[in-house]
């Protein structure tokens, strides 16, 4: 069987191939953990995470590198507010609460974990490849990427840069010294007392997508495979990591499959701090069991907007009721642990990764079992797909079952 995927760059579904044979190399953009994270975050963790599952479980070596982006603006205005408070111990508060949240919500931690501040001179080395290749220039202690020197910027939101040219351009610091609009930081000059550090270009801190480019490269090579992140990141993030990489190591593509998971909403409005509407994993696993909130989450597509409501956990007790009860009808001997998924699960996935067309399969298949009516090994079948999905109550390995193991 072939697994198929969608990736954003053409808005397609392409049949997967990694670039080295056995082994998937996937990037997805961490947290800036300068405050507490919500709901919107555990959607996106759960999802990447059930995805790197099920490329283990066909068959892949999964490498998986999440970043923390531990110097931008977020995390200085914090610091400022908090009266200078070192960055790296708002990091560390922060990324332990988010650990936490992930750890019982069964996801598998990362192959490699790495925090921005830890990577200056891959930073800086990336930087001086595009300013000697030409795509990149410096003004005053800054320096910018040349947008009109990659043609391709803008493909993956399928925009041309004079489409693009149009919009308005969240990357506007520093406009006066830029050549072109949709020009970007690779480099910056920091306000005094700002944390920086020496480089070419004078004392500085990176801009906000060359240190996912360098991390990338250093953790998964200059070609990868996945990089996954929220739909909201597509543009200029994602742009700006596309133009940096290929540009710096001429390599096309620099990634094979783009995923991006859809936002969760609350009644209708995007979570944000400033409005006061986050509802936080943490506080809902007080009341929900862990596995109960992942079934809630893995009931969206991964690319598909959200809309959390009261009580859209409580509409799912019955389905997460009968799953676990079916899967306990496993056998306990070896069977359960080497069973194949259920036929009709495992052609939902392989079909650019239908996780509710999957657990639609799974209730379909507790019911037979509950009922008495299923094959002799379809209770066996269903605990293997449930684990595979990544819930705990399965056997499915990770933190919530002790398994700290990446
Ligand atoms: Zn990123």
């Amino acid at each position: 069987m072939t697994f198929r995927l969608f990736t954003s760059l053409g808005n397609e579904v392409r049949t997967f191939s990694p670039v080295k044979e056995g082994e998937v190399r996937m990037y997805v953009c961490g947290v800036t953990p300068y405050d507490v994270t919500h709901l919107g975050h555990a959607f996106s963790y759960v999802q990447f995470d059930t995805l790197r599952r099920y490329l283990g479980w066909i068959g892949y070596r999964v490498r998986y590198v999440q970043n923390v982006t531990d110097i931008d603006d977020d995390m200085i205005m914090v610091s400022r507010r908090q009266g200078g408070r070192p960055i790296a111990e708002i990091r560390d508060e922060n990324d332990a609460i988010l650990r936490a949240d992930l750890d019982r919500l069964n996801v598998l931690r990362p192959t490699v974990y790495p925090y921005a501040t830890d990577h200056i001179p891959e930073i800086i080395e990336t930087t001086q490849r595009l300013i000697e290749r030409g795509h990149a220039y410096v003004v005053e202690g800054d320096v910018f990427f040349d947008v009109s020197t990659f043609p391709r910027y803008g493909r993956l939101n399928g925009m041309s840069l004079e489409e693009l040219g149009k919009r308005e351009n969240p990357e506007s610091k520093r406009a006066h010294k830029k050549r072109n609009h949709l020009d970007f930081l690779l480099w910056q000059q920091v306000d005094p007392g700002d944390p920086s550090w020496d480089s070419p270009w004078g004392p500085g801190r990176p801009g906000w997508s060359i240190e996912c480019t360098a991390m990338a490269v250093k953790h998964l090579g200059t070609q990868i495979d996945i990089h996954g992140g929220g739909s909201d990141l597509k543009y200029p993030h994602h742009e700006n990591e596309i133009a940096q990489a290929e540009c710096a190591y001429g390599v096309e593509p620099f990634c094979g499959w783009w995923v991006h998971n859809g936002m969760l909403q609350l009644d209708g409005v995007k979570m944000s701090k400033s409005l006061g509407n986050l509802v936080l994993a943490r506080d809902l696993m007080r009341t929900y069991e862990p596995d109960h909130l992942r079934l809630y989450l893995l009931s969206h597509h991964i690319r598909a907007d959200a809309n959390y409501t009261a009580g859209a956990i409580d509409a799912l007790a019955d389905r997460y009721g009968r799953l676990r009860a079916a899967a306990q009808r496993a056998s306990d001997g070896p069977g359960a642990g080497s069973a194949p998924m259920l036929q009709d699960a495992r052609e939902r996935l392989d079909d650019d990764f239908d996780v509710p067309g999957a657990l639609d399969a799974a209730d379909r298949a507790a019911a037979r079992v509950l009922a008495g009516t299923g094959n002799e090994d379809e209770a066996d079948r269903l605990r293997q797909t449930l684990a595979v999905l990544g819930f705990a109550f399965a056997g499915a390995r990770g933190p919530a079952n002790g398994d700290f193991s990446p």
